[in-house]
């Protein structure tokens, strides 16, 4: 069996680069070889906080697009060659979860995220994908790798938090935390029709890149209160919906306090430590407030993502706004994953491009 490289997670707190078999293509599924990949913050969870607890010699990354190298002989719509998007979650889409409208939980909690989870993610020179018909979509040509390689965690995170805060047209919308998951939440909002985006963030490259995607008003959570911010901006009713992408378990406190009855939380925030999450009593309404708390993980399938990425080819999302660090070559993944651990102040999302 050949021999492939990849960046690895060694244990909780290590990484480095790790010799693997190629993986093996079941009859549904797919080998592909990377075009484009991107570290995510969630890679920073798993490795330096132990979120999803310990792993060995596990090859890190979700987020990719690339070329299929193989297909089983059963899938019916890729064949090698074929570029394509590949999602961060990649469900069992027979699973009754998946039937319910919940694929992301097929076969248990958060259980549709694999990649740099129960096996091996994208940071490798192949890296195998499950049910390639139901999970992979077809990469427009007019799409530039760098930018596409947006669609894979991104964008439906950041649109998925906007989807589970109901954002209608009218809202007033307050996006907590504008790094690129809140930068496409604010991108989302102002798709759906949002009248005022408040986006919580002090970073100058993604206040800046908040404006472009749309943010009428930019507030510094290091100025003060969050919650009493927004009150004092909207004369003390609040905001119609609150994406939370960005903060810790103490920021649902501050969503609670700055909501209307009536209006909904939308979290993607992954809330890498910390036991509890607190509600206030008294501002949730003594419990009858009929302030809503959703939070989920981004939905993939091929549907989905080839939806998302025609508002791409159609001019209607630029990625690229997101793209501060750009690096050519499989060997630069550490140095981008490492600034992603670092958050250097000028950075929004690094991409390394094969
Ligand atoms: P970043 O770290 O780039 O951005 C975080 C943002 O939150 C920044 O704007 C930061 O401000 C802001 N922030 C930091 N502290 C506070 C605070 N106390 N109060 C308010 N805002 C604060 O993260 P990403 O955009 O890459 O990812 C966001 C989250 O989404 C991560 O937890 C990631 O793991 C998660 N995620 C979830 C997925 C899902 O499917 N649900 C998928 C992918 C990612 P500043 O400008 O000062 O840095
Ligand atoms: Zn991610």
């Amino acid at each position: 069996m050949s021999k492939m490289k990849g960046f690895a997670m060694l244990g909780i707190g290590k990484t480095g680069w790790i010799e693997k078999d190629v993986p093996e293509c079941g009859p549904l599924d797919a080998i592909v070889k990377p075009l484009a990949v991107s570290p995510c913050t969630s890679d920073v969870h798993t490795v330096w906080e132990g979120a999803i607890g310990d792993r060995k010699d596990m090859i890190l990354g979700h987020e990719a697009v690339g070329e299929i190298v193989e297909v089983g002989n059963l899938v019916k719509t890729f064949k090698a060659g074929d570029r394509v998007i590949v999602p961060a979650i990649t469900p069992d889409w027979g699973a009754l979860e998946s039937q319910a409208g919940y694929s992301m939980h097929s076969n248990g909690m958060l259980a549709g995220w694999k990649f740099s989870n129960f096996k091996d993610g994208v940071f490798a020179e192949y890296f195998h994908v499950n049910e390639a018909d139901a999970n992979l979509a077809v990469l427009p040509d007019s799409l530039d790798p760098a930018s596409a390689v947006m669609l894979s965690d991104m964008v439906p995170t950041g649109f998925h938090g906007v989807e589970l805060a109901g954002v209608e047209f009218g809202d007033k919308v307050c996006v907590v935390g504008i790094g690129p998951v809140g930068l496409m939440a604010v991108a989302a909002a102002a798709l759906r029709g949002a009248s005022y985006i408040y986006a919580v963030g002090t970073r100058p490259n993604c206040v800046e890149a908040a404006k472009k995607y749309g943010a009428t008003d930019i507030i510094s959570y290091r100025d003060g209160d969050i919650a009493e911010q927004i009150l004092e901006k909207t004369s003390g009713r609040g905001v119609d919906r609150v994406v939370v992408a960005g903060g810790d378990c103490s920021t649902f406190e501050q969503a609670v306090k700055m909501l209307k009855p009536g209006g909904m939380i939308g979290n993607v925030n992954y809330l890498g430590s910390g036991e509890f999450v607190t509600i206030p009593r008294v501002e949730w309404g003594c419990g009858m407030g009929h302030k809503a708390i959703a939070g989920g993980l981004m939905p993939g399938g091929r549907l989905r993502m080839e939806k998302l990425a025609s508002l791409m080819e159609a001019g209607r999302l630029d990625t690229s706004i997101m793209l501060t660090h750009r690096f050519k070559g499989f060997d630069h993944l550490e140095e981008a994953l490492m600034l992603m651990k670092d958050k250097p102040r000028d950075l929004i999302k690094p991409v390394v491009v094969m």
